[in-house]
């Protein structure tokens, strides 16, 4: 096969992801698995008979519309809807995506072009890196700095050169847990406008804000048409397996992300698309009860962490904690993470892997509190063994 090697230059580097690393270790040491961000309790009972009874009725097995069911685009905007009082239309402004995952490297492929540069918040969500390179333009970050893991304001706006095409935000934020409060929301929105950029907001916790509220950024003024809303039923309704994410934006915006899906999956698996329907329907009790639940093992955990000698951050929204070894008298979060399941049976993830600048990151450790409550407990009596 010659010199040159297999894997091209633009994911040189970027090698298996960490969750798949911590993941396969988890199973090979048989250790409690608080890495990768994946319940181990199935979602509501009504949603995956739903997603067997379409199934059964032979209601997606065969390929469904490629912007994916009209019930689940529907019930898309009606949940933007009752949420945060966006009106989306449902056969233009509504997209189905394979997971969250599949709508951030479509909107990345569909709107940049090479050479243009996005940024995004350090550290990143693993697959934000691969997807801007893959469509061949330059991440630039805007580190995000232990305590607090808020944006300096004035560095993003430094950060902002004529090449900059497109701001790519999360929030909540993983792995941090920060919550962008309304104010950074309105002056990153400020930005976008006034340097004519593009916004993609990967909003895949907006059910796990734990105080204030999710504040969808597309709500601002100015901010409709250059945004790019993603979400996925994988977080709120704790089936991660069915990958089934969606965009909302504005028509051109959509068809602009549509024609790079159509050619990464063409459609997302049929019968679950019919289940997460109905699961976007379900009542606000539904929602309300999974934060408070996921709230009290934030509690759980956190307090365990912090019994157990860690430095604790923590998190506004999603269902991870991010923590500082340094008490623990440990330097390095990759070496701790590769040794903790020999030690005491536990996986977690370092942090240090989502920067460019892993000196950042470098003692920052990142647990997920989304199991049951015995295995937290579990968890944590293995780690104050340390
Ligand atoms: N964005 C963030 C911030 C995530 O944590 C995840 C993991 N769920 C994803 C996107 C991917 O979501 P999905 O599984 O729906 O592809
Ligand atoms: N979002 C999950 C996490 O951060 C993992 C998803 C994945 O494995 N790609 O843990």
């Amino acid at each position: 096969m010659g010199t040159r090697p297999l894997l091209n230059r633009r994911l040189d580097g970027l090698g298996t992801t960490i969750f798949a690393e911590m993941s396969a270790l988890a199973t090979a040491t048989g250790s409690i698995n608080l890495g990768q961000g994946f319940p181990d309790t199935d979602g509501p009972e009504e949603i995956r008979e739903a997603a067997v009874r379409a199934l059964r009725d032979g209601r997606g097995n065969q390929y469904p519309p490629g912007p994916g069911i009209p019930e689940l685009r529907q019930a898309v905007a009606g949940h933007q809807q009752r949420f945060y009082g966006l009106t989306y239309d449902p056969d233009t402004e509504v997209l189905v995506t394979a997971g969250a995952t599949e709508a951030i490297a479509a909107a990345l492929l569909a709107l940049l072009e090479p050479g243009d540069e996005v940024i995004a918040f350090e550290p990143f969500y693993d697959s934000y890196s691969a997807c801007i390179a893959m469509a061949g333009a330059t991440r630039v970050p805007l580190t995000l700095r232990a305590p607090g893991f808020r944006p300096d304001l004035d560095e993003l706006r430094a950060l902002i050169t004529p090449r900059t095409r497109l701001l790519l935000i999360n929030t909540p934020h993983n792995p941090t847990g920060l919550v962008l409060t309304p104010a950074e929301l309105a002056a990153i929105a400020g930005l976008a406008v006034e340097h004519d950029l593009l916004v993609v907001t990967d909003e895949v916790y907006e059910h796990l804000v734990f105080s204030g509220g999710h504040h969808p950024i597309a709500a601002l003024p100015g901010m409709r048409e250059r945004t790019v809303s993603i979400s996925s039923a994988g977080k709120t309704f704790s089936f991660t397996g069915w990958k089934v994410g969606w965009v909302t934006a504005s028509a051109p915006l959509v068809a602009a992300v549509r024609t790079a899906k159509q050619y990464l999956t063409y459609v997302s698996a049929g019968p679950f698309q019919y289940a997460v329907a109905e699961a976007l329907r379900l009542p606000d009790g539904y929602f309300d009860d999974f934060r408070a639940d996921m709230l009290r093992k934030r509690d759980l955990l956190g307090d365990g962490l912090a019994a157990a000698g860690f430095a604790v951050f923590q998190p506004q929204g999603t269902y991870f904690i991010t923590t500082d070894i340094t008490p623990l008298g440990e330097k390095d979060g990759v070496e701790f993470c590769r040794s903790l399941p020999g030690r005491c049976g536990v996986v977690a993830i370092p942090n240090a892997v989502f920067y460019d600048d892993a000196e950042a990151g470098r003692s920052l450790v990142r647990f997920t509190f989304c199991k049951r409550d015995d295995v937290l407990a579990e968890a944590v009596t293995r780690l104050r063994r340390l």
